[in-house]
């Protein structure tokens, strides 16, 4: 991977974009995404996208879509002492909260704290995880006053401090907001990659990256009613299940360092999916397969139903402990999914429809 690339990965994962709160990871997103694409553009709530136009006419249109926000928390009440009880912004793990670091964005800008954790000696909880409300932020104040003095209110939003760290020699990647920042990247390095191979699409390319979707897939209901696409492909993580204690029985084979994994169930476009394991098969690029019965619990959801219904998949990284501030994912992972998308792009011709008919 370039040392560009690089670069940016690592800006884009210390950039904090809590659910509602994504312009400033937006604005970086779409900057990068300037040399590479022909306009760049956000709606009323911060989804923002660009477009690779096609120069064929009446092109039909692919979407690319990872979502921008991340799971954080925010503050519900300051007590007279100086101490935050905490809302979740999506699915923040209470069990693992305490004794953490967070970053909130107060009218000042930031601010420190931590999660309290009562000493293990003084404890009496029996091992078990807390409810939301008993967790509470230190913010090193002793009253309500001195963290308002800091710039903070109830509202205002934080996150985990936890930043990228490599392991293994840059093998597999850790951090906080794996989910979905690192698909984030992947649709700006696949855009990067046409560009740079002199690739003109047959299609128009939209690479979406949606606001909301930790709280219910909302910025890609939004940004595909406005779209209106022919075929979407939606990138977020799936849960990885190679490591200790996962039931493969239950929870299905995903592997790190097995290429992105498609999936298989109602919401996902066969004839679109079809076309992918073909694409894949032919270009050698490793990818697995996982299913779901129901919907996808992706933006695919909001994607697949958008008026009168967009073909539409699921392609995800496999991703070790997602929503915590140690989600891994394997970097081979994302260079075979930029590999994919970049030779399914390719494949596209003018003529194809990926709709059922009788
Ligand atoms: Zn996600």
């Amino acid at each position: 991977m370039k040392e560009e690339a690089r670069a940016f990965l690592e800006e884009l994962l210390n950039t904090p974009a809590p659910t509602g709160m994504e312009m400033d990871a937006q604005r970086l997103w779409a900057a990068y995404m300037k040399p590479f694409t022909d306009e760049q553009n956000c709606d009323a709530y911060g989804s923002a996208w660009a477009v690779l136009k096609s120069k064929q006419p009446n092109a039909p249109t692919l979407m690319l879509d990872a979502h921008a926000d991340e799971i954080g928390f925010s503050i519900r009440y300051i007590d007279d002492n100086g101490f935050a009880r905490i809302e979740r912004l999506g699915g923040s793990d209470v069990a693992i909260a305490r004794g953490r670091r967070l970053c909130f964005f107060g009218s000042d800008g930031e601010v420190y704290g931590v999660i309290g954790n009562t000493a293990i000696h003084i404890r009496d909880d029996k091992g078990q995880a807390p409810n939301l409300w008993d967790l509470y932020v230190d913010f090193g104040c002793d009253s309500r006053e001195e963290v308002e003095a800091l710039g903070l209110r109830v509202g205002d939003r934080g996150i985990y401090c936890d930043g990228p760290l490599m392991l293994n020699n840059g093998k597999r990647l850790v951090c906080r907001a794996l989910d979905d920042r690192l698909c984030g990247f992947i649709t700006a390095e696949t855009a990067r990659a046409l560009h740079e191979q002199g690739i003109e699409p047959a299609w128009n390319i939209v690479f979406a990256n949606t606001v909301q979707e930790e709280v219910g897939c909302i910025g890609a209901q939004m940004l595909t009613y406005r779209i209106q696409p022919d075929a979407a492909i939606c990138l977020d993580v799936t849960h990885g299940t190679d490591s200790p204690g996962l039931n493969k029985g239950r929870y299905g084979d995903v592997r790190l360092g097995k290429g992105g994994v498609l999936c298989f169930g109602p919401a996902c476009h066969p004839n679109l999916n079809a076309r992918l394991e073909l694409v894949a098969r032919e270009s050698g690029v490793p990818m697995q397969r996982e299913t779901s019965g129901r919907t996808t619990g992706t933006n695919t959801d909001q994607i697949f139903r958008s008026r009168c219904g967009v073909p539409a998949t699921n392609l995800s990284m496999p991703l070790r402990y997602m929503h915590s501030p140690v989600e891994t994912a394997d970097m081979g992972d994302v260079q075979a999914c930029i590999d994919l998308l970049v030779a399914f792009i390719r494949s596209l011709k003018p003529e194809d429809d990926f709709r059922h008919k009788l």
